[in-house]
């Protein structure tokens, strides 16, 4: 049931509230560099997914230093 919003005291809010806290992923390691990344998401340090390159990493060249 709808109860106005300043019937809620702070501690019955809070209270609520202690379970809104967002919680961290499950981490897993790439197979191809190690980097922790998502499950079942594509290496966001190599571009790699199921041990095959699927998205091409630009390469850090002195030309992009420059432009940045
Ligand atoms: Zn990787």
């Amino acid at each position: 049931m709808a109860v106005p919003k300043s019937k809620i005291t702070k501690s019955k809010r809070n209270m609520r509230r202690s379970h809104d806290a967002l919680v961290a992923g499950n981490p897993a390691e790439c197979a191809n560099c190690g980097e922790l990344k998502r499950p079942h998401h594509v290496c966001g340090a190599c571009g790699h997914y199921d041990s095959r390159e699927v998205v091409a990493m630009t390469v850090a060249t002195d030309m992009d230093e420059d432009a940045a």
